[in-house]
């Protein structure tokens, strides 16, 4: 497995390689099983595999956990070595953001609702930063998680409204035995917290259960998942929202096809997101 840090250097080798199919994980590091998913994906359907490790500065808005998210380059590296990864490109911040860097994608109406909504400039930094990786590593396949459902979303749709040449693989949520998905802030928690953190699947599950006997009803099914959060002293409900899979407004009523439920909660300093799709990206 080779580690590129310059983009010259991941030119070079890639063009080396001629005409072969690549597969891309874009990751902030700090891998789990939930990455290794894409990982093991990206590995089984392409010639060559890339997992990019780079902590977005622009993704991050002012007073949120940049500084403080978890990095392990070394721990991250052993872990795609083992698993039969090709190439990891980590960059600094100064390579992926020069001096003189201007340009942004804009996040447009589908940044309106759930997460874009609370992190303003958010959707429009990963955008930005999954342009130019697409353009750095000219993928065949790119690969995410629906954890992140409304990144997943727009990124889909920034793939097709910008023709760009590479094909969105969005794989399920991983999650421990527990219920809870996995993330790389999921290490902040304390075990109390952690503890109190599995509302938010449980939640999600019941009204998952509700939808599934039959109610169609967007307001009912935000009420059940709102009073059962509310309901746990020390958890903060950020948002929890239903909205079209394809264009992320707001539904009245449950499209069986074309459905996000997701949810957005704090515990402390942690903010831990959740959600389920009826139908598909
Ligand atoms: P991140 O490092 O948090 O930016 O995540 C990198 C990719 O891994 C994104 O496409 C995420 O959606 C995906 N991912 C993160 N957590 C999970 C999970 N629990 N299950 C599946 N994919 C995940």
């Amino acid at each position: 497995m080779k580690v590129w840090t310059e983009i010259a250097a991941l030119d070079r080798d890639l063009s080396a390689l001629g005409a072969i199919g690549i597969g891309l994980v874009p990751t902030m590091g700090y891998l789990h099983r939930g990455h290794m998913s894409l990982v093991a994906a990206a590995i089984k359907e392409n010639d060559v595999s890339v997992v990019s490790i780079f902590v977005n500065p622009s993704q991050f808005g002012p007073g949120e956990d940049l500084e403080r998210y978890p990095r392990d380059l070394a721990r991250d590296c052993s872990m795609l070595e083992a698993a039969g990864v090709d190439f990891v490109f980590a960059p600094a911040v100064r390579e992926m953001y020069p001096h003189g860097f201007v340009t942004r994608v804009e996040q447009g109406v589908l940044g309106e609702h759930l997460c874009g909504r609370r992190r303003p400039g958010h959707f429009s930094g990963v955008l930005t930063v999954v342009a130019k990786l697409l353009g750095i590593c000219r993928p065949e396949r790119v690969y995410f998680g629906a954890k992140d459902a409304q990144q997943a979303i727009m990124v889909s749709r920034m793939i097709r409204d910008l023709n760009m040449a590479v094909k969105a693989r969005i794989l399920p949520i991983v999650r421990d035995p527990d219920g809870l998905a996995l993330s790389s802030r999921n290490q902040y928690l304390s075990s109390a917290e952690r503890e109190r953190a599995l509302i938010l699947p449980g939640a999600l599950r019941a009204a998952r259960r509700i939808i599934d006997a039959g109610e169609r009803n967007a307001a009912t099914i935000v009420c059940e998942i709102a009073s059962r959060i509310n309901a746990i002293a020390g958890v903060e409900l950020e948002y929890v929202e239903v909205v079209g899979l394809n264009d992320l407004q707001p539904l009245d009523l449950i499209d069986p096809q074309n459905t996000l439920v997701a949810a957005a909660v704090r515990i402390g300093n942690t903010r831990l997101i959740d959600n389920f799709m009826l139908g598909e990206i």
